[in-house]
C-alpha cells in the first residue's frame, strides 16, 4: 500500500479568505485525477465542538453521519467531494486538550510534566494521521483554522513543522492562502501583507510550498515573480485565486492555475487521469443558465447571518440546478412575523421553508408562517424545529388545542404535542448529548415522501432533543395529518405530511446535510419543483 500524502492549508493576512473552499476545490481536482482524498479541519478554539456555539458566533453546526457536530467547512467538503466525513475530520483545541488531560489523569505520562510540546503537539499529530492510517485515503488535506500568527494556532503550526521534519519531503507539503490586496489610490496590487504572513509562518519553522493568493484582480507576471522571490517559492507555485461568482467555480479556476499539477509534482504523484469535472460542469451549466425563477422564503431566527443556514442555502442551489431554476431565497426573520403582517410578507413566495432552531425566540412567527403555507396551499418544507412548528400549528388550528406547544417552549402546556425524548430526560450536559447523526426512517408507501425518495427505507441525519408525542398520533391522523415516515425500531415520527395540500412535508431530520453537487437531495429537488408549479 502506498503511503498517505499530507497537505496542510494555512491562512495568512486575514480570516475569511476561504481556506475551506480552496481545500475542497483542490481535493475535488485530485479526486477527479483518481486519488482517494479526504479533508480535515483543525479548529483552534477551546470548545470541544461547535455544537454548543451560538450560530451567530460560528454559523451552522454541520452534522456528520456518525453524529459529530462539526464546523460548517465539513459541509463544503462533503458537497464538493460527494463522500461523507466523520468525527475524525474535525478536531478542536478543546478536544486535543481533553484527550491529553484524560491521559494525564490515567497516569499515562508516567510522572512527566505535561507540556504543549511534546504532549499537545503529539496529540495533534496523532489526530492528523488518524485518517491517513485508515488506509482509505491516498491524500489527506488538513485545513488549519484561524490565521498564522494567532496565539491559538501556534501548536498546530508547530505540529506541522515536526511532521515536515519527520516525513519524507515529498510526502508532505504546505499551501498558504493569503491576500494580495488592490490599492485603488496606488493603482496596484500589493505583495507586502503576503510577505509578512509568510515571514510569520517561517518564524515558526514552516516554509510554504505553494501560495494561493486571493485577489480582486489578476496577478501579472511581475507580481508572481516578486511573490515567488520574496517568499521563496517557485514561480509556478504562485496560484491566483481571483474572486469568483460562485464557490462552485473555484475548482475550475484552480484547474486553470494548475494548482493540482503543482501539488502532484511536489508530492511525487503521477496523474492517473486528467480532471474533467464532467458532472460538476454539467451542474454549473444548469446552475448558471436557469430557465425559471422561484421565490423561496426561509423563515428563521438567525437570518441576519446566512452562514447559520449554509447547508439549506446550498441544498437549494443544488435543487435549483436540477430544475434549471434560479432559487431566490428571501431571508425572513420569524420574530418579525405577526398575524397582521404575514399575508403581506409572504404573499409573493412560491415556497416556504421553516428552519431548524432552538428555544422560544421567534417561534410564534414560525407557526404563523406554517399556517399561511398550509391554508394557502403553498409548498412547505419544515426542517427539524420547522417540522415541530408544523405539528403545533396543526394541533392549534385544526385540532383546536389552542395552547398546544413543545415542552421546549412551554413546560406547562396542556397539549405537549412535541415532547422531550425519553432518553433525553436524565441528560444534564448540553454538549454532544442530542439525538445525533444518521438514523433510519421507514416511509409509508402511499406518502408524498415515498414518491420523492422512491424507496421505503431511508437514512437521514439528526440533531434534536424533542420529538412528536405519539400519545397524539391518532388525533392527528383522524384530522388529516399523515405520518409519512417513522423510525422502524422506536416508532419515533420522522416525517409528517398534510394530506389535503399539494406539497406539505415536515421532517424531524436535516436533509440539507446530505445534499451534494453530484447528489442533490430529492426532498429539496421536489420542493423546488413543486414551488415552480
Ligand atoms: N429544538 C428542537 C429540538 O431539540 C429542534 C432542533 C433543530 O431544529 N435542530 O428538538
Amino acid at each position: 500500500m502506498s503511503k498517505t500524502k499530507y497537505i496542510f492549508v494555512t491562512g495568512g493576512v486575514t480570516s475569511s479568505l476561504g481556506k475551506g473552499i480552496i481545500s475542497a476545490s483542490l481535493a475535488k481536482l485530485l479526486q477527479d485525477r483518481g486519488y482517494r482524498v479526504t479533508i480535515q479541519k483543525l479548529d483552534p478554539y477551546i470548545n470541544i465542538d461547535p455544537g454548543t456555539l451560538n450560530p451567530y458566533e460560528h454559523g451552522e453546526c454541520f452534522v456528520t453521519e456518525d453524529g459529530a457536530e462539526t464546523d460548517l467547512d465539513l459541509g463544503h467538503y462533503e458537497r464538493f467531494l460527494n463522500i461523507p466525513t466523520s468525527q475524525a475530520n474535525n478536531v478542536t483545541t478543546g478536544r486535543i486538550y481533553q484527550a491529553v488531560i484524560n491521559k494525564e489523569r490515567k497516569g499515562e505520562f508516567l510522572g512527566k510534566t505535561v507540556q504543549v510540546i511534546p504532549h499537545i503537539t503529539d496529540e495533534i499529530k496523532h489526530r492528523i494521521q488518524i485518517l491517513g492510517n485508515t488506509g482509505e485515503y491516498d491524500i489527506v488535506i488538513t485545513e488549519i483554522g484561524g490565521t498564522v500568527g494567532d496565539i491559538e494556532s501556534l501548536p498546530y503550526v508547530e505540529a506541522v513543522r515536526q511532521l515536515k521534519w519527520e516525513m519524507d519531503s515529498n510526502d508532505i507539503m504546505v499551501i498558504h492562502l493569503t491576500l494580495v490586496p488592490y490599492l485603488a489610490a496606488a493603482g496596484e496590487l500589493k505583495t507586502k501583507p503576503t510577505q509578512h504572513s509568510v515571514k510569520m509562518l517561517m518564524q515558526s519553522g514552516v516554509a510554504p510550498d505553494v501560495l494561493v493568493c486571493r485577489t480582486e484582480r489578476p496577478l501579472n507576471d511581475n507580481i508572481r515573480k516578486k511573490l515567488a522571490l520574496f517568499c521563496n517559492v517557485d514561480t509556478n507555485s504562485i496560484i491566483e485565486s481571483i474572486d469568483a461568482e460562485t464557490i462552485y467555480d473555484v475548482p475550475n479556476l484552480m484547474l486553470k492555475e494548475e494548482l493540482d499539477k503543482v501539488v502532484l509534482k511536489k508530492l511525487d504523484l503521477k496523474s492517473k487521469s486528467e480532471p474533467k469535472l464532467k458532472r460538476w460542469n454539467e451542474f454549473l451549466q444548469r446552475f448558471k443558465n436557469p430557465k425559471n425563477t422561484v421565490e423561496i422564503g426561509l423563515i428563521g431566527k438567525y437570518v441576519e447571518l446566512h452562514d447559520a443556514y449554509k447547508s439549506i442555502n446550498e441544498a437549494l442551489i443544488h435543487a435549483g440546478a436540477v430544475n434549471e431554476t434560479k432559487v431566490n431565497i428571501h431571508w425572513i426573520h420569524s420574530e418579525n412575523l405577526t398575524e397582521e403582517n404575514v399575508p403581506e410578507k409572504l404573499k409573493n413566495l412560491n415556497g416556504i421553508i421553516v428552519a431548524p432552531g432552538f428555544g422560544g425566540r421567534g417561534i410564534e412567527g414560525k407557526i404563523k408562517a406554517v399556517q399561511y403555507a398550509r391554508e394557502n396551499k403553498i409548498p412547505f418544507l419544515g426542517i427539524c424545529l420547522g417540522m415541530q412548528m408544523a405539528v403545533i400549528e396543526y394541533a392549534r388550528n385544526v385540532l383546536g388545542y389552542k395552547d398546544a406547544n413543545s415542552v421546549e417552549m412551554d413546560i406547562d402546556t396542556t397539549h405537549p404535542v412535541i415532547n422531550l425524548m425519553e432518553e433525553q430526560k436524565e441528560i444534564t450536559n448540553k454538549g454532544g448529548t442530542m439525538r445525533l447523526g444518521a438514523w433510519d426512517c421507514k416511509l409509508e408507501k402511499d406518502s408524498k415522501s415515498f414518491s420523492v425518495y422512491k424507496k421505503e427505507l431511508i437514512s437521514e441525519r439528526h440533531r434534536h432533543r424533542y420529538e412528536f408525542n405519539n400519545d397524539y398520533l391518532e388525533d392527528f391522523k383522524k384530522a388529516g395529518l399523515k405520518i409519512a415516515g417513522k423510525n422502524p425500531k422506536t416508532g419515533l415520527v420522522e416525517i409528517i405530511e398534510v394530506s389535503n395540500h399539494p406539497w406539505f412535508i415536515g421532517v424531524q431530520f436535516h436533509p440539507e446535510y446530505k445534499s451534494t453537487v453530484l447528489n442533490p437531495h430529492p426532498l429539496f429537488v421536489d420542493f423546488v419543483k413543486a414551488s415552480l408549479c
